[in-house]
């Protein structure tokens, strides 16, 4: 199947179960198409798909500096570790980047707001599975960041929620529970900043996206389901 099929099949999925739920309407579908060109990108823009996501910032901006230029709707959110020498180039091609790991990246991304005007989301990436190997482990850190955004010490960036891997594994127990662990850390810090949007949940890829959205997911994270196997 194509790109373009594929798309239509994940999108009614996440219709239906998110009806199931009682939660239509209520996920957003990034389409990771990290390892696949930028006329895979097209095809999927093509058939009105607006949110991308790359783990690799050289390797986005090469591709949707391209795609921009067709497609002006499109957006893309940065999803993998980010160096810091990474910053400058996330920021001026992303309008969210979820993977932010640690509380450092974040006067980075500040700082390079500040240069440019640029305002952009953030999602603070949570460690909830064992094999995950970045984000946030610890609760006081995220807290400590927020209240930094409290004193208003980075005014060009929205935090908007949080984000997550699932342990690789068939035990969906174990997927579950990381799931749950993500809401029930976005429960807590949303009642002690209230005065911030933390609502957007991004959890659940190809594999385990059904359960995520059981499990409250805004956001899943769709790549191989889209746009096939990737070769690297
Ligand atoms: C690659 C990747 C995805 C998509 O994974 P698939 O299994 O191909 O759907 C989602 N999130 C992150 C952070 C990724 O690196």
């Amino acid at each position: 199947m194509g790109v373009q099929e594929n798309l239509a099949k994940i999108k009614g999925e996440i219709d239906s179960i998110s009806k199931q739920c009682g939660r239509e309407g209520k996920v957003k579908l990034v389409a990771v198409s990290k390892f696949h060109p930028a006329s895979s990108v097209s095809e999927a823009a093509e058939a009105g798909q607006i949110l991308f996501g790359e783990n690799r910032v050289q390797e986005a901006s090469e591709k949707f500096d391209e795609v921009a230029k067709k497609f002006p709707a499109a957006r893309l959110h940065i999803i993998g570790h980010l160096q810091r020498n990474k910053v400058k180039e996330a920021v001026r091609i992303a309008s969210c980047i979820q993977s932010v790991d640690r509380a450092e990246i974040i006067d980075e991304i500040e700082k390079r707001c500040a240069e440019t005007g640029k305002e952009i989301e953030i999602l603070f990436e949570y460690h909830t599975g064992e094999e995950s190997k970045s984000g946030f482990e610890n609760d006081d850190e995220i807290r400590a960041a927020l209240e930094k955004f409290s004193e208003g010490k980075y005014p060009h960036i929205k935090p908007r929620g949080f984000m997550t891997m699932a342990p690789f594994t068939e035990d969906e127990s174990a997927i579950r529970a990381s799931f749950k662990k993500l809401r029930e850390l976005s429960i807590s810090m949303q009642s002690e900043f209230p005065q911030f949007d933390l609502n957007e949940l991004s959890m659940g890829m190809s594999g385990d996206f059904k359960i995520a959205i059981e499990e409250g997911s805004t956001m899943v994270r769709v790549g191989t389901a889209i746009f096939g196997e990737r070769k690297n």
